[in-house]
């Protein structure tokens, strides 16, 4: 359920909801919006009843949410969230555009990306420290060492940082050092890892997992929320079909569908959707064109000896190219980049 506030509501009268809420058992979140304020109500098993909230002062309308996701829900906010990554906004009119290696592999390659990817254009930076590989025998990342380097590479080109956090026993750790906390497509429904970013409050990335609908990533970003985490940046990454022309299939429909339902800001990954360097720049020109707030996109200065994902990083030259075009398309959706 639902409680949406007046306009002219105090925040008196917001506090009176929140306890009358939390003294039926249930937990309740404002949800702060330009013209009001909802509150979600979460907890209840069944249905609560609408009559302990309409007579209560400052409150406009109780709405019955029927979709199982609430907060992330339209519903709940009406306009756009924009989450702040160390400064950079992510869902504004302005593309967030996160780039860099998929794994961090020495200082020198992490610093030379950063500074040609910034160079070029790029809002954030992105460099894997811990790695889900596939295989146990594939490079894993440099950890903790990765982490270091992060922070040099933030320093260096004063880009907000992006990195992977693979499990609760090194969330901490990895939210010390980067802005924002990816949690990748193996781990979408790692329910006590969304609880525990949920908790730490720094912004997440939350990529769609590789058979997950839309209705299952947007309940992962419920768990987020439902911890008290309002900075949550979807993320379409591709899902796995029956075709092999590509990596993954991107789903780019995913975007204005998502947008539709829900007011978080919504990436577009053509790195991983199509695995192929050559498809990177056509699919991110349509992500955009599609709506997307902004793309997640692999370079690496020399992509034949890379350590992960080599064959869908793009030289730091097509990456430029990629910004050049964005840049053009940007404003016919109505925003820069
Ligand atoms: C990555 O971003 O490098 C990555 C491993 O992505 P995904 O979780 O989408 O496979
Ligand atoms: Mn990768």
């Amino acid at each position: 359920m639902l409680i949406v506030m007046d306009a002219a509501a105090s925040a008196e009268d917001v506090r009176r909801v929140v306890e009358t809420v939390q003294k039926l058992g249930l937990s309740a979140h404002p949800i702060p919006g330009a013209q009001r304020t909802a509150i979600g109500i979460t907890g209840n098993r069944g249905a609560v009843e609408a009559a302990a909230f309409e007579n209560l002062p400052g409150v406009a309308e109780v709405i019955p949410v029927s979709a199982p996701y609430k907060l992330v829900s339209r519903e709940a906010k009406r306009e756009n969230t924009v989450v702040s990554v160390g400064g950079v906004p992510v869902g504004g009119p302005r593309l967030a555009v996160v780039a860099g290696p998929c794994a961090i592999e020495s200082e020198g390659q992490a610093i030379e990306t950063g500074a040609r990817v910034r160079e070029a254009g790029a809002t954030l930076y992105r460099g894997g420290a811990f790695k889900p590989r596939t295989s146990p025998y594939s490079f894993q990342g440099l950890g903790e060492e990765g982490l270091r380097i992060l922070d040099k590479v933030k320093k260096e080109t004063g880009l907000p940082t992006v990195t992977e956090v693979m499990d609760t026993e090194t969330a901490d750790l990895v939210a010390e050092h980067a802005d924002c906390l990816q949690v990748g497509a193996r781990n979408m429904q790692n329910f006590s890892l969304l609880r525990r970013l949920g908790r730490i409050r720094k912004p997440v990335l939350l990529k769609r997992g590789m058979s997950a609908t839309i209705e299952e990533l947007l309940l992962s970003a419920e768990y987020l929320l439902a911890e008290g985490n309002y900075d949550v940046i979807l993320c379409e990454r591709g899902v796995r079909t029956f075709a092999d022309h590509t990596r993954n299939t991107l789903d780019l429909s995913a975007v204005p569908y998502v947008q539709r339902i829900s007011h978080l800001p919504i990436l577009v990954d053509p790195s991983h959707g199509t695995g192929k360097r050559q498809k990177v720049t056509p699919l991110s020109r349509a992500a955009v064109a599609v709506g997307a707030d902004g793309l997640l996109i692999e370079v690496h200065p020399h992509p034949e000896q890379a350590l992960s994902d080599g064959p869908q990083a793009l030289l730091p030259e097509m990456f430029a190219e990629l910004m050049k075009q964005v840049r053009q398309l940007a404003p016919v959706m109505g925003r820069t980049a």
